[in-house]
């Protein structure tokens, strides 16, 4: 049997591509997930910027139902890795982790990102607890406090202007006295009054007790250390693009890639190749919300629809 839509990655992009497409009429969809479904989100003890969601829910609790939802409508969940994604003529090739091989009409990918780890003592065991990669998601529990924010790219850089705005002060602690983000950005920072440079200094340890965090020591290149006292520690040392499953036998990726490795699509979630369609975290400039990658779902799962619908009856 060949499916109509094969989606890979269960987070909020696919599970969401999943509802359009088995309740917009395609009849055989899988939604490959190698975990349990519900994406990166899962991590996050609170979620407060989910249009519609309030009171205190965690990234659990918002996840829960939303495979129940999708598989009323006849969703397949096959709990399994895709190793990789190719296409043999007008047909695409789901080539599974148990060595088994499925065919596809359309595929909508969604399998994340993943921010990198900066590698210090207590990163994992307060992250989400203190320490986040994501100031949109968790800058306003620090309104009014003080925060560190650690690297010195772009990211880091646009991502302390924003918390500059919402908290007290930020600390943004540099492993160098130079910096990689654009040099207009360095600039917006250098002339923010509460953001503090703390260069030449890289995290030693994050600390703090069940509540959360307390503080971070950074130690300098001198080897002196420096206890910023703070609750909030954001990382933002580069990011990870799950594009594993589109690298192919001979090296290349199935379909175009920029040089972050991000895949680029249209506005339809269109990829390079007809048929294959990208969502969320892994698509070029994603703005790395459930709100979006569940958008990009929907928009995908739309536009696999039509394909389908073309391919099979003209
Ligand atoms: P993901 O959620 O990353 O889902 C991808 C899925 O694909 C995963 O379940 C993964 O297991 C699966 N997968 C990957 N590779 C394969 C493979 N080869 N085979 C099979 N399955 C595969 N966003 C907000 O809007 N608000 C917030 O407050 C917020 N807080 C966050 C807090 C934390 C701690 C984190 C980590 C993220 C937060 N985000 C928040 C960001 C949000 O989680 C992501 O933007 C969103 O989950 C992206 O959805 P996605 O479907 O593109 O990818
Ligand atoms: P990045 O450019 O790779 O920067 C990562 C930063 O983290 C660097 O300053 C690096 O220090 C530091 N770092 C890395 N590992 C570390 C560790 N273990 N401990 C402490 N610090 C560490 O990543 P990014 O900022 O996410 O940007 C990724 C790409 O997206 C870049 O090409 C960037 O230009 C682009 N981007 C563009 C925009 C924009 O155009 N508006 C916005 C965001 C991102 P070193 O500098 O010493 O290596």
């Amino acid at each position: 049997m060949i499916l109509d839509c094969a989606i890979v990655g269960g987070g909020p992009a696919g599970l969401t591509a999943g509802l359009y497409t088995t309740r917009g009429g395609l009849e055989n969809v899988t939604m490959y997930e190698k975990g349990l479904p519900g994406g990166q989100i899962t991590q996050s003890s609170e979620i407060e910027n989910y249009p519609g969601v309030t009171g205190e829910i965690t990234g659990m609790d918002l996840m829960a139902p939303w495979p129940q939802q999708c598989q009323q409508f006849g969703l397949k969940h096959e709990m399994v890795e895709v190793k990789r994604v190719s296409k043999d003529g007008d047909i695409f090739k789901i080539h599974r982790a148990d060595g088994n091989i499925d065919e596809a009409h359309s595929v909508v990918i969604g399998t994340g990102s993943s921010p990198r780890r900066a590698g210090f003592r207590g990163e994992e065991e307060f992250f989400g607890r203190g320490v986040s990669t994501c100031a949109t998601c968790d800058g306003f529990f620090y309104k009014g406090k003080e925060v560190a924010v650690i690297g010195g790219g772009d990211t880091a850089l646009e991502e302390a202007l924003y918390l500059a705005k919402i908290c007290s002060k930020v600390y943004l602690v540099h492993r160098r006295d130079a910096f990689r983000a654009a040099p207009n950005t360095v600039a917006r920072v250098k002339k923010t009054e509460n953001i503090e440079l703390v260069l030449n200094s890289v995290p030693d340890e994050v600390y703090g007790d069940t509540m959360g965090v307390n503080g971070i020591k950074v130690k300098n290149s001198d080897g002196e250390i420096r206890d910023i006292v703070v609750p909030g520690v954001f990382t933002f040392v580069g990011n990870n693009v799950n594009n594993q499953t589109l690298i192919q036998e001979d090296g290349t990726f199935l379909c175009e890639m920029n040089e972050l490795g991000q895949v680029m699509v249209d506005i339809n979630m269109k990829t390079s190749i007809d048929g294959l369609f990208a969502t969320g975290d892994m698509r070029v400039s994603a703005p790395k919300q459930v709100i979006s990658a569940a958008g990009d779902g929907a928009v995908a799962a739309l536009q696999a629809i039509a394909y389908v619908d073309e391919k099979l009856n003209g």
